[in-house]
């Protein structure tokens, strides 16, 4: 098998689902092939969801979903330290220590449209005393073409519809194209689902990756809040289209947010050789990091998956998994 193509510092996760050594890693549990017929892979993401410590934990789905070589996988490996070092003032760890996890380095990436889970779902203590379960997903599509835009949408819908949180990593800006993106697949999995006078959706956050405009909206949540008021706001003026979107949008999410983070500094965009150490990245980057991994995962942040209003499991999310799946399988 093409090992080749991966990192050294990302386990191989090419081979069979096992995992000799025991260590946890992504797996590709939802996979478009090159026919844009969708693969699931049932026996891993049961694997996963059904392992007993799990099972019947309530859970909560965190998604982080985007086109390619946007820093997701290399936000992701953040989030899993923060979740291995146990919330703990000191998250971030040695500075030296290279990054790893999810496969991040964009050269030698292979561009697959689907779904990545973690391997390890995480226990968590919630302040009120419930432990629940915490699932990370890597979601991505191309974008670029009206075949692969159809194969995205869905990938995009299905992951919304299974999380608790959807973060939507954008770089730069909110451009109109990104909203009319987010239309069409929140179109695409409320239609798949049941009616409900509730909101189909929970929790959508805008992370804008190398903003630059901190003079204007300043980085972090409060800057992305005003900055997305701004973008998301319904004018009478505005044509017809653009004011639909913003409604859409609006009746789709429970709640809905936005980060500005800014750029990592040159080592991380353009060095071959980056390794993902802290000491090489902007502090500004950093800084930022260390407000925006724990407000997405702090135990008293995370929310439970509900899906018409009743809290699901892990047992209870693979069976919607699976339904949903089937809806789009045809
Ligand atoms: P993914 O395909 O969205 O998962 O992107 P990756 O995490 O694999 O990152 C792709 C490339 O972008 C890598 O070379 C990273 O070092 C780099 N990168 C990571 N985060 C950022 C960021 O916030 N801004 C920029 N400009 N580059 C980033
Ligand atoms: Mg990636």
């Amino acid at each position: 098998k093409d090992t080749e193509s991966f990192d050294k510092n990302v386990y191989d996760w090419s081979s069979e689902e096992e995992e000799p050594d025991g260590r946890a890693r992504p797996i590709q549990v939802l996979l478009v092939k090159d026919d844009h017929t969708f693969e699931l892979d049932e026996a891993a993401l049961s694997r996963i969801l059904l392992s007993e410590e799990v099972r019947d934990r309530e859970v909560v789905a965190i998604s982080v979903a985007g086109a390619f070589r946007k820093g997701k996988s290399f936000l992701m490996d953040f989030m899993l330290r923060y979740m291995y070092n146990h919330a703990s003032e000191n998250w971030l760890g040695n500075p030296e220590e290279p990054l790893t996890g999810f496969s991040w380095r964009g050269g030698s990436e292979r561009e697959t449209t689907g779904i990545q889970i973690w391997s390890e779902v995480f226990l968590v203590d919630k302040p009120d005393g419930r432990k629940v379960a915490v699932l990370l997903m890597d979601t991505q599509g191309t974008f670029d073409s009206q075949s692969t835009l159809r194969d995205s949408a869905t990938v995009f819908a299905l992951s919304t519809m299974i999380s608790s949180m959807q973060v939507y990593n954008i770089s730069q800006n909110v451009q109109e194209d990104d909203l009319q993106h987010l239309q069409l697949f929140t179109e695409y999995g409320r239609l798949a689902m049941e009616e409900t006078f509730l909101k189909p959706f929970q929790s959508m956050i805008f992370l804008v990756r190398d903003w630059s405009f901190p003079y204007e909206f300043p980085y972090g949540q409060e800057g992305g809040m005003k900055f997305l008021e701004k973008r998301l706001k319904i004018s009478e003026n505005q044509h017809e289209e653009l004011q639909n979107v913003r409604k859409h949008i609006h009746s789709c999410f429970t709640n809905i947010s936005c980060f500005l983070m800014p750029h990592p500094g040159l080592k991380v965009a353009t060095n071959p050789l980056f390794d993902g150490r802290i000491k090489e990245i902007d502090g500004e980057f950093i800084n930022n990091l260390k407000v925006l991994v724990p407000w997405l995962l702090s135990p008293r942040n995370i929310d439970v998956k509900e899906i018409n209003g009743s809290k699901i499991t892990c047992r209870g999310l693979l069976e919607y998994f699976k339904a949903y799946i089937k809806i789009y399988q045809g």
